[in-house]
């Protein structure tokens, strides 16, 4: 029996957001806890999931914070490392007028790029039920070692591997460099979350059939899901695919929609393990009905600021899924 639901791992940061002006109209800075991976647990753990973080902290406040902010989600930290060279990443983020976010980093690397495989304890790797990963902690050594050969041990102990390449263009030294490590993280892969542009990116293809169908055929995915912004999302499941129609909300943020989409479909995965069911016994309708659920999660985390303090209750995702 595995002792846990869902493990991830990958960054784990603090992220500067500018919040309007400070002393004499210097820009103000609001401290927000990030990384996608951590966002997904504390989504999992929210709707009451066990779940562990493996990743690594600089020995200063803004880990310690980090430190507390997951425990005080519900998610278990012994995989959480801290560094005694490095300092805890920190991001300042740039608001395009469209609402786009780029970042600029403090020191990178920082220490959750340095989490080495030897830190990552064998019982979190091994003993999950689901086990997920993304590509910002594949842009550095030694953390894409470890995240790489973390995700290859929980697929070996049986674990249902789930992927987010979530592409950061800018943290990679070439996008060529990119797209070749991002393939090795789907070659371990069997559920697989995707934006438009990262499977145009990895495919070339920007039609949603021929491009997941591409992926099927040469990675063996079981499960790929590409989100659509309000739109929804489109999914294919073996030879099957399908659109599931998003819900109508009034956004104010999208920080965090992503990652607690896919934790919406990663609740339904694990509701599907728990009655006995396996990948393979996934059928159509199971998945419509997650990604109806995942639909929901996402809309409703649209419509508060941030991405943790935004991450809905159930009963409100359930009931706007109509469960
Ligand atoms: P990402 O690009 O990070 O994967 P998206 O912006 O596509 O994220 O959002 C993920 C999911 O959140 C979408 O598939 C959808 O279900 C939901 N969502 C996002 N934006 C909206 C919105 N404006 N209205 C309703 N649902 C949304």
């Amino acid at each position: 029996m595995k002792k846990w639901d869902a493990t991830a791992i990958g960054e784990v940061l603090i992220d500067f957001t500018p919040a309007g002006a400070g002393a004499q109209g210097n820009p103000a800075y609001e401290a927000n806890p990030g990384g996608a991976p951590a966002n997904v647990l504390a989504a999992l753990a929210k709707w009451g999931r066990k779940t562990a973080f493996i990743g690594k902290v600089g020995d200063d406040t803004f880990g310690a914070s980090l430190r507390r902010t997951l425990e005080n989600c519900g998610i278990d930290v012994r995989g959480l490392a801290v560094s005694g060279e490095a300092r805890t990443t920190l991001a300042f983020v740039h608001l395009a007028p469209d609402g786009d976010r780029s970042f600029t980093f403090y020191r990178q690397p920082g220490a959750d790029m340095l989490l080495t495989e030897a830190e990552v304890p064998a019982e979190l790797a091994e003993g999950s039920r689901v086990f997920h990963f993304g590509s910002v902690s594949m842009t550095h050594e030694p953390s894409r070692s470890a995240t790489l050969a973390a995700a290859a041990r929980a697929r070996e102990a049986g674990a249902l591997v789930s992927y987010d390449p979530n592409l950061r263009e800018r943290l990679w030294g070439s996008l060529d460099e990119a797209r070749e490590w991002i393939r090795r993280g789907l070659r371990l892969a069997h559920a697989l979350k995707l934006s438009e542009e990262e499977l145009v990116f990895l495919t070339g293809e920007t039609d949603l059939r021929s491009g997941t169908e591409r992926l099927f055929r040469e990675f063996g995915t079981r499960l790929i899901v590409v989100t659509l912004g309000p739109n929804g999302c489109y999914f294919r499941l073996g030879e099957a695919d399908g659109r599931v129609e998003g819900y109508p909300v009034k956004a104010v943020d999208t920080t965090g929609a992503g990652d607690s989409f896919w934790a919406g479909l990663l609740f339904g995965l694990l509701g599907h393990l728990d009655a006995g069911g396996t990948l393979d016994t996934l059928t159509e309708e199971d998945v419509r009905r997650m990604a109806a659920f995942a639909n929901a999660a996402g809309a409703l985390t649209t419509t508060a600021p941030g991405a943790i303090p935004a991450l809905p209750e159930l009963e409100k995702v359930r009931e706007l899924a109509g469960e």
